[in-house]
Parts: structure tokens; C-alpha cells; sequence
């Protein structure tokens, strides 16, 4: 699996988000919004345009007392980016102050492209990858093949070139109109 880290995305700089006392113990709590905006600043692994928070694998946030407990629901099955991606979480909230976290996966409902975020379809877009059309559940029930948009001029006419893109997360595909192949975001 190649894995793109050449994106410019991935210079989030954290600042600490509480005050500590030279013991290091936290003075005050940073509020939940505070947390997802520092999350949203963590770049998934495989897609580093899309933030972690964007792609919708983080599902809640709660403090349970004086330890952060951070809910998350891996992507693809399979998909090695989940250990990567738990690391970068805690990265970045122990370099936000936030030492006591506790992970917490949940596995049910599954994950699915669905819960991309607006703002990190039209990152993707932007991104040069096709972001996934419609919704997963009503795909798979009518068995229908997407019609993808070509994210360079936006043209209908696209054809699936390979099953399997840059990752296996992504199909390959080309656009008819200006010959540009581009990776799509699959559905799941
Ligand atoms: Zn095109």
C-alpha cells in the first residue's frame, strides 16, 4: 500500500490548548469544540487532504472526568491506516496539553463513505480525487455503477479504469473528456 505524505496538509502545528502548572497537572479542561477543531486539523493517513475528523471516523468526544475519552470507527477493514491514524490522534492531543486520553473503537455501526463530511468531499475534489457519489446503502441495493465526476473539468463521461487506485480504498478511473485519469473515492 503506498501511502501519500507528500501533502502540504500535514503541517498542523498544535499549540497547547490548556494552561499546566509545573507539575504538569492540567489547570482546566478545554472545551469539546476546542477538541474537534484540534482534530480537525489531524490529516488521515492515506488521504492527507481530508482530515480525520472530515472522513467522519471520529465519532465523539467526552470527557469522563479528567480523561478524554475519544470514540473512533475505522475506515476499510483491512485498511492498515487505522494505527496510524490512533497514533496521530494522541500525537496530537498530548502536543495540545491533553495527556490523559483513552481510545475507544466502535465497530457498529460501520463506518461508511456516507459520513464524509461536506467540506472534506470538496477538499478531495479539490485534491484531484472524485469523492464518493450518493449514498452506500442505496448503491448497494440497487447495484447501480456511480457516475462519477471528473474532478479536473467536472465531465460525466468517465470510465472505471482498474478496481484499484493509488490505494486500495480508490478505483481508477480516466475522463473522456480531457483524457485525465483520477482516483476515485470508493463507496462504501
Ligand atoms: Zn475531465
Amino acid at each position: 500500500m503506498i501511502r501519500e505524505f507528500d501533502n502540504a496538509q500535514a503541517d498542523h502545528t498544535s499549540q497547547p490548548l490548556i494552561a499546566t502548572d509545573r507539575a504538569g497537572q492540567q489547570l482546566e479542561q478545554p472545551s469539546i469544540e476546542a477538541i474537534w477543531t484540534l482534530l480537525d486539523a489531524v490529516p488521515d493517513p492515506e488521504v492527507p487532504v481530508v482530515s480525520v475528523v472530515d472522513l467522519g471516523i471520529v465519532r465523539d468526544l467526552q470527557w469522563d472526568g479528567r480523561q478524554l475519552v475519544v470514540t473512533l470507527t475505522p475506515t476499510y477493514s483491512g485498511c492498515p491506516a487505522t494505527e496510524f491514524i490512533e497514533e496521530a490522534i494522541t500525537e496530537a492531543l498530548h502536543a495540545a496539553g491533553i495527556a490523559n486520553v483513552r481510545l475507544h473503537q466502535q465497530l457498529a455501526p460501520a463506518w461508511t463513505t456516507d459520513w464524509i463530511t461536506e467540506s472534506g468531499r470538496e477538499k478531495l475534489r479539490q485534491y484531484g480525487i472524485a469523492p464518493p457519489v450518493g449514498s452506500a446503502s442505496k448503491r448497494s441495493l440497487l447495484g447501480e455503477e456511480p457516475e462519477v465526476a471528473c474532478p479536473q473539468c467536472g465531465s460525466h463521461d468517465t470510465v472505471q479504469v482498474s478496481e484499484f487506485g493509488s490505494t486500495a480504498c480508490k478505483a481508477l478511473y480516466r475522463c473522456n473528456s480531457c483524457l485525465e485519469p483520477f482516483d476515485y473515492f470508493k463507496c462504501i
